[in-house]
Parts: structure tokens; C-alpha cells; sequence
């Protein structure tokens, strides 16, 4: 798919306005597009134009492989030359497969604003035909563009019975339900208002109350509108063929109504307690109130005492939750026919643009046997009758055609997994073998030698389909690294629990990653669930994160000064964390939550830090005491070199025990700095926390002037965009981040109000700095990083992902001779070994369970899977895994789970 590309912008990031100014005039297209063509210097051209994006798609003449046409898509379109960095920063692009999966995800419509819509498609087949009627386009396209618009007419049909989640509809749903009488029930598909005489009204006029009085009209329900301006109120009212009334009059007589839609967007209560009261003393059936309000249109109180039923913004928006996950999960297989067709194409294509190369080997394979038979002829066989000799050279070249495919298979299979430089390595290694070979044949024979072809070089990567375990070969250039290693580096290792001590054997060195997967020294690939324990959120080596690191470094790696793109992620980071305005960067996690620590010592002038036994923060001395994986899988509760007086400062809690959280702030409140968590603990097993415990800890941490940081180094634009802060709606006073946002390079970043951070040098008097701190490499990797996740969606993808993997894996734990489940959040998971549910305080398994963590460890390791090697560790889903992938961790895990009954019971 190399050849292929997208340029486009899209509601996602643009206004209406960005979109109009790249769209081009309706009657010049067919013109327009052979000159686009010309212009972009593309072999094949397709433009879709909607009113909500605009997409070039292309596709690069033979043997060029597509790249960034974003300035020249901009010249094209607007006629005018971009700005520095104008093209890049308004349009997107997508490269190679990631450009064929966009225009699948564009074209089932899971790319749209309402996921699932079915317009796009019809849309992109006119973009098609515009294309094609234009000469335009081309076989390459037409195929990509025809297979995205037959997917989608194949997931139109899964998808028949989903309705798009709005606000609005759940409203109007609710409100059906209770016109029938059965708030409990679910809405049957197209329900009507039924026989109910009853009357609605809709209270304020706004783009939500006009989609419910629609849908409510539709349902064939009777409405009023009121609304302080009346002419509004009578505009609405003609168009759902209902009644208006202006709010002076409702308030004062009030009709009798059976529900009340309202949402006015004041800040003040828009009925006061006596008006309510009216409304419910008019009504004649029991009545419920939707209030859209924040702050509430309708006061709560006044309605309960009025004993009316009402549902407020909170009950909106948790069942808009359960219904947009019940939407994914209904997404899910959507999802999995776009990556499988995706597979599929990605191999023919591969197969079809390696064919040239691999006709070419087979008949040079060919010449090799009959050259090879005249040479025994002339040799060995030269006492044959000519007859025989003749029968011998028709079997040899017989022969030769019929197993010449042999090894081109193998090529073939491996081909789709092969990037693009490892094909052309290894056909250029053919050739230089076959040339050496020829050169240095004795002039007097006239036959090359034999003709085996190198295909067992390391650079091609194993496939190891579902199944089928890889070959247990020994892992000599790990064992030898790690003998060198352990001579020059402690115990082998730059940080523990990558020693493998808990699950014995040598660690592996790896020698390069890509996408969802690792390659060892000794050339054996896995499927990596660790992905540097969850750094590469967007998988081992992304395109756009190594362009941005390249890009970078050739203007230099570090200059101990101000650069741009520190302020670039920090706005983007700021942006994304509700209780951010202000970030700073270090170089690690470590890092960043001791500075935090220090700026909320120094803000609140106390000494003392609570942490909690099984979350981790890094190996800072006062937060290495009941530190999590790493030494609760020695069996140590804290490290040595750690004097006890930073101890003294530093107090431990259970997780979820609101009795002890009590009792500490009782006895030492006012002496508590600061209170850190990981919200989402995920560094002794994933310890999934009760939304009212960390609330509980949010009151009492303010109520005595404690500050809360959320230490988000793992969750953080991992479970949502806004980390478990915007999960759970808390606002923490400061929080913590690494990984995820260095986009693989080391960066930690500690942030929160200005009002705190403002107390960091230099405008304050806490001191806190780093050479390499915000150093324009890592910078630029993580604003790339960053950039890719919001374009792509990123967190919707993984919880389909997460989704199905956990649907996978349940028939597997099942079977389970042993205790064994499954626990996840989003993309962490965590395989809990240990009898009883998923824990929320931080256990210790029992020798027995660690030992089989050790075995599935193992054994799925040679079947291809590399796990993190301790039973505390989550393992971390990214978006280069794909369905495949999910199912092959599945079939390993079933099958790891029953060597291990048999292996350690
Ligand atoms: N905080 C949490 C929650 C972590 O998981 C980690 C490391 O895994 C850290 C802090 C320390 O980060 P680093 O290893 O980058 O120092």
C-alpha cells in the first residue's frame, strides 16, 4: 500500500470555513481534477468533498511511494502558496495503510462526527465516479475506493439497528417511555408516542430542544413550546405543529402537561419552588422533567418536593455513556472486518509489488537447475545414451519448475510483514549473492553453484499465525549480551524488573521494534505487550513520531534554552487536562512526581506525603517505601539507601479503605502536604479504584487543605484523553505525566494551577530544573505522539480493542483449570492470578501463582507474545495491535493456561 496517501481536513480539526476555502467550485470538478492531478504529480486522483471534510486521496505512479503532498494539495486547492508551516498545520496526511485505513474509517462512516452515518458513503462513491468520469482515476484506486464502499455497505447491514447516541434522543426516548408507561422497558425501534392524548412541553429553544421536539413530533407526540421570546417559541412551534406560549405566562399558569423538556441555558433555577409547585399541581398524570441545565434549569429540591420525577444533566450523561459504550461494542466488529480487509489487501498488494522480483528469481532459479543438468550431463552423466541424458535434463528442469515455488512462498507469506526496506535488502542480498556467485564460478564449468536462495536471513520477520508456536530456538546472542551485560552493568540491567528475575531465564535484548511488534538479537519476533511499558501508545516505531524525531535532531537535539516545541506540547497538554494551566517538563516520571512533591511541600508549607502501599511513583528516596511491582516481587516492602528521616516525612495508606484515609487525616491532617495516587492503580496488578473512594479522598484532601496529585504517568492520555481525571470528573490540584507524552523519548511533565506552579523558580522560590528538561527531540516526539492520538481517535479505538480482547479471553479463563481473570481499563489489562474478584488493594500472590505466571510467561513467549515478565505488571495495549493480533494473544493464552495445569498444576 505503499503507493497510496490521503491530504484532507475534517471537522475533527477544522471550522466550516477552513473546509469551504479547500473545496472545490461544484461545476469546474471534472476540469479542476485532471488539473489537480497534473499539479499534485500523482498517477491516480480522488476528491471527496463534503460539508464536513475535504480528502485527496492518491495514489503514486509504479515504483514511487507516496509521501507528504500536503503544501502541494494546498496549492492545488486554495490556488495560493501555504505560509511556513501553514500546510502542515491545516491539513492532515496519512501515509501508506494508515491512508487506506482512514478512507475504510471515512467511508463505513466511524470517522464521522455521528459515528456510523451512512451518507458518507454514497458521497464517496459520487467522489468516485467524479474521478473516474474525470479520468482520474485509475486501477489502484478504484479498487481501494470500491473495497472501502463495499465494507461499508457490509457494515451497514451489521449495523442496521444502531441508532446514533445524542443527547437529545436519549431525552426524547426517555420521554416515550414515559408516555407509555414503562420507564423501565427498552424503546422499541421507531416508537410511537403511542395512544397518549398527553401533551410535552418544551421549555427553552436550543439546538437540543429542537432535535427532542423533532424526534417528538416524529414519535407523533403533542408539544407546547415556551420560551421567554415568544417569536422563537412560535418558529419551533410551526415546525413540530404544536402550540407556543411565552415563559411569563407557563409560570404563571402553567399547563397541564405529562413531561417538560428544558433547557434554557441560565444560570438561575427558571421556575422558582412556588412555579414548580403550579406545574405540578396542574398536571393530571404523573409528570417527569428533563432537565438539560448546568446549573439546573429546574431546582432539584423544588421538584422532589413537588414530587416531580426529574432527570438531570448527571443521569443524561452516564446513560449517553452506557449507551455510546453499548455503540462501540456494537462498533467493535465493524472494526475488525476493516483491519481484516485490511490484511487481506495489504497482501495481495505486497504479494503483487514484490511479483516482478519474485518472476525474476523463479526463472533464475530455473536457469540455475537447466544449467545445473547440462553440467552433469556433461560431467558426471556424459556416459548416457543421448536419450537418457535427455530424459534426465527433462526431470531436473521438470523439477525445478515444480518446486521453484518452494521458497517464493515463503518470501510471499513473509511479505506482508516485511517493511518495505527489509524486501528491498533482501532481494538486493539475492542478487549480490547470485552475482558473486557467477563471478566467482570457474570459467571452465558452465554452471553456477547451487542454487539456494538466502531466505533465512534475520531481517524477514516471522509470522506466527494463531497456533502455531514459533521454534524453541535458543536464545544465543541474548544469553551472550546478557553475560557481557551483567560484567558492565548492575545485574545486567538498567532498571530491575527487566532482569526477568521473577520469571527466570535471560532477559531478551531487543534489537528493533515495529508497529505491535519486537524483533530480538537472534531474530525472533514477538507480539509486545510491554511496548516500553507503555510509552508507545501508538506502537514501536510510528511513522510520523520518527519523522518528528528526525526532523528535530537534524536542527539540533538539545540547546539548554527555550525552543518552540516545548510551548507546542505544552498548550497541547494544558489543553487536554481540565486541572492544567500550567506544565513543566523533566526528563522521566521519577521526576516528575517528586517536583510535584516539592511544589506542594513548598505551597502548603508542610512536611508530610501520603502515598499509598501498591502504587508505584517512581524510585524518588521518600516515595520508595511499599513501592509497588518491582519490590513486591522481591519481597522487599522498601530499598535500601533510603535514610529513614526522608521516611519519617512519608506515610503509607491502603488503597481503598475509606477507615484508614479517615483516621490518618484525623490524627495528622494538618501536617499533610499532599496526598498521591495513581488513580488507576497499575503497578501491582491493575487495582481498578471505586469512583466514591477517590471522591472520598478529594473531599478530605480539601476539607484539610491537603493537596490531591494524581500521578498519571501511566494513565495519562492513555484511558482518555484527559486521563482518569476526566473519567472521573475529579480535579486533582496537581498531576503527573511521562511516557505516553515523550512519544517514546524520556519526558515527564508535573502540572496544575498557575496559583501553584507559580511557587517554581524562577518566579518563585521552589527550585526545580533540568539540562535536557523540554530539549526540542523529545518535545517534538511527544507533540507528534500526541497529534496522531487526537486525530486518530485514538481512545475509542482502544477500548473497542480492549473490548475484544476481553470477549476473546473470557472463553479462554474460563476453561481455566486454575484462578485466573482478567482485569481492564481501556488498553490496560492485567492477568490476575489469584483466587477471588479483581482486587482493589494491593495483594501478594501466593508462590504457587507466581510460579504460573512464570509458565504462561514462557509459553507465550514461544508462541510469540512477549508479556511483561512479572505477574504485577499490566500489560499495555497499543494502536498498532490489531484484531488479529488480539485473537492470536487469545489462542496463546488458552493454550499457555492448559501447559501450565499440566506443567505446574
Ligand atoms: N509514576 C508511575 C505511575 C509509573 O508507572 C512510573 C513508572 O512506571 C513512574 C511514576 C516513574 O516513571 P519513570 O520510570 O519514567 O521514572
Amino acid at each position: 500500500m505503499d503507493q497510496i496517501g490521503v491530504v484532507g481536513l475534517s471537522y475533527r480539526h477544522a471550522g466550516a470555513d477552513d473546509i469551504a476555502g479547500f473545496t472545490l467550485p461544484k461545476d469546474d470538478v471534472a476540469e479542476r481534477l485532471a488539473a489537480l492531478r497534473t499539479s499534485l504529480g500523482t498517477a491516480e486522483l480522488v476528491y471527496l468533498a463534503t460539508c464536513n471534510r475535504v480528502e485527496v486521496v492518491f495514489a503514486m505512479p509504479d515504483g514511487h511511494g507516496a509521501h507528504d503532498l500536503r503544501a502541494e494539495v494546498f496549492r492545488a486547492l486554495t490556488g495560493r502558496m501555504p505560509g511556513p508551516g501553514e500546510a502542515r498545520s491545516t491539513l492532515r496526511t496519512w501515509i501508506g495503510e494508515a491512508a487506506v485505513e482512514h478512507l475504510f474509517l471515512i467511508a463505513c462512516g466511524l470517522d464521522s462526527a455521528q459515528a456510523g452515518e451512512r451518507e458518507i458513503a454514497a458521497q464517496l462513491r459520487g467522489a468516485l465516479e467524479a474521478a473516474r468520469t474525470a479520468g482520474v482515476c485509475g486501477p489502484m484506486l478504484d479498487r481501494i475506493v470500491g473495497e472501502a464502499l463495499s465494507l461499508s455497505g457490509r457494515l451497514q447491514k451489521m449495523a442496521a439497528d444502531a441508532r446514533p447516541p445524542s443527547l437529545a434522543d436519549l431525552a426524547s426516548d426517555r420521554m416515550l417511555l414515559h408516555l407509555r408507561g414503562d420507564a423501565s422497558a427498552k424503546l422499541p425501534a421507531h416508537a410511537t408516542a403511542g395512544d397518549s392524548q398527553s401533551t410535552i412541553a418544551i421549555l427553552g429553544v436550543s439546538p437540543m430542544t429542537r432535535r427532542a421536539s423533532d424526534l417528538l413530533h416524529k414519535a407523533g407526540a403533542k408539544l407546547i413550546v415556551v420560551n421567554r421570546t415568544l417569536e422563537i417559541a412560535e418558529e419551533l412551534a410551526r415546525s413540530v405543529g404544536g402550540e407556543a406560549i411565552s415563559l411569563e405566562s407557563f409560570r404563571a399558569q402553567p399547563r397541564d402537561v405529562a413531561g417538560l423538556i428544558v433547557a434554557t441555558g441560565g444560570n438561575e433555577p427558571v421556575l422558582d419552588p412556588a412555579a414548580v409547585h403550579r406545574l405540578a399541581h396542574a398536571a393530571t398524570r404523573p409528570m417527569l422533567v428533563i432537565d438539560f441545565g448546568l446549573p439546573p434549569n429546574i431546582d432539584p429540591k423544588a421538584a422532589k418536593d413537588a414530587g416531580l420525577a426529574r432527570i438531570g444533566m448527571d443521569e443524561m450523561i452516564q446513560a449517553a455513556q452506557d449507551r455510546r459504550l453499548a455503540q462501540l461494542m456494537r462498533l467493535a466488529p465493524m472494526r475488525a472486518a476493516i483491519d481484516e480487509r485490511l490484511t487481506r489487501i495489504r497482501e495481495q498488494l505486497a504479494s503483487r509489488a514484490i511479483g516482478p522480483q519474485l518472476a525474476e528469481l523463479r526463472s533464475s532459479f530455473e536457469r540455475i537447475a537447466s544449467a545445473e543438468a547440462d553440467r552433469a550431463i556433461a560431467e558426471e552423466l556424459h556416459a548416457l545414451e543421448p536419450q537418457q541424458q535427455e530424459q534426465v535434463r527433462r526431470l531436473i528442469e521438470t523439477l525445478a519448475h515444480k518446486l521453484a515455488h518452494v521458497p517464493l512462498a515463503g518470501i510471499r507469506a513473509a511479505a506482508p510483514h516485511a517493511n518495505s526496506e527489509t524486501l528491498e535488502a533482501f532481494f538486493k542480498e539475492a542478487r549480490l549473492q547470485r552475482a558473486e556467485r557467477t563471478a566467482s564460478a570457474p570459467r571452465d564449468t558452465k554452471s553456477p553453484s547451487s542454487p539456494s536462495l538466502p531466505i533465512q536471513r534475520k531481517e524477514i520477520p516471522m509470522t506466527t499465525p494463531k497456533g502455531n508456536p514459533l521454534p524453541a530456538e535458543s536464545p544465543t546472542q541474548s544469553i551472550a549480551l546478557f553475560e557481557r551485560a551483567r560484567r558492565a552493568i548492575p545485574g545486567g540491567v538498567n532498571s530491575p524488573v527487566r532482569a526477568f528475575r521473577a520469571v527466570g531465564g535471560t532477559p531478551l535484548f531487543i534489537s528493533r521494534g515495529q508497529g505491535a511488534h519486537v524483533q530480538d538479537v537472534d531474530g525472533r519476533r514477538f507480539l509486545d505487550f510491554v511496548t516500553s511499558w507503555g510509552a508507545l501508545i501508538l506502537g514501536h516505531a510510528h511513522p510520523e513520531v520518527v519523522s518528528a524525531i528526525v526532523d528535530a535532531a537534524k536542527h539540533g537535539t538539545t540547546f539548554g534554552a527555550p525552543c518552540p516545541a516545548e510551548v507546542e506540547l505544552a498548550e497541547r497538554v494544558t489543553a487536554s487536562y481540565s486541572a492544567l494551566e500550567q506544565v513543566r517538563f523533566v526528563s522521566s516520571g521519577t521526576e516528575a512526581v517528586m517536583s510535584a512533591i516539592r511544589v506542594a511541600r513548598a505551597f502548603t508549607g508542610r512536611d508530610l506525603i501520603v502515598k499509598y502501599a501498591g502504587c508505584y511513583h517512581g524510585h524518588a528516596d521518600h516515595l520508595l517505601v511499599s513501592a509497588g511491582s518491582g519490590l513486591a516481587t522481591f519481597g522487599k516492602p522498601s530499598s535500601a539507601g533510603v535514610p529513614a528521616a526522608f521516611v519519617e516525612c512519608t506515610r503509607v495508606l491502603p488503597l481503598d479503605d475509606d477507615k484508614a484515609l479517615e483516621d490518618l487525616f484525623r490524627r495528622e491532617g494538618s501536617r499533610i502536604a499532599a496526598v498521591v495516587i495513581e488513580p488507576t492503580p497499575a503497578n501491582h496488578g491493575l487495582l481498578l479504584q471505586r469512583r466514591e473512594y477517590l471522591e472520598k479522598l478529594r473531599a478530605v484532601t480539601r476539607a484539610n487543605g491537603a493537596l490531591l496529585i494524581f500521578d498519571e504517568v501511566i494513565s495519562g492520555f492513555r484511558l482518555a484523553r484527559g486521563g482518569v481525571a476526566e473519567l472521573t470528573g475529579i480535579r486533582p490540584d496537581l498531576a503527573t505525566f511521562g511516557k505516553i507524552i515523550g512519544g517514546g523519548m524520556p519526558v515527564g511533565a508535573f502540572g496544575g494551577s498557575r496559583n501553584i506552579m507559580s511557587r517554581l523558580a524562577p518566579d518563585g522560590d521552589t527550585y526545580q530544573a533540568g539540562t535536557l528538561s523540554g530539549n526540542p527531540v523529545a518535545m517534538s516526539a511527544g507533540v507528534a505522539a500526541l497529534d496522531v492520538l487526537v486525530r486518530e481517535n485514538a481512545w475509542e479505538k482502544l477500548e473497542i480493542l480492549g473490548a475484544l480482547l476481553e470477549r476473546l479471553v473470557a472463553p479462554v479463563i474460563e476453561k481455566s483449570p486454575f484462578p485466573i481473570r482478567l482485569v481492564r481499563a481501556g488498553s490496560l489489562f492485567w492477568l490476575a492470578l489469584h483466587d477471588g474478584p479483581a482486587p482493589r488493594a494491593a495483594i501478594t500472590l501466593s508462590e504457587k501463582n507466581s510460579e504460573r505466571f512464570a509458565s504462561i510467561f514462557h509459553a507465550m513467549l514461544a508462541r510469540g507474545i512477549y508479556l511483561p515478565p512479572s505477574a504485577y505488571e499490566v500489560c499495555f495495549l497499543s494502536l498498532a495491535h490489531t484484531t488479529a493480533d488480539i485473537e492470536h494473544f487469545a489462542t496463546a493464552l488458552g493454550e499457555s493456561i492448559q501447559l501450565t495445569a499440566q506443567r505446574v498444576g
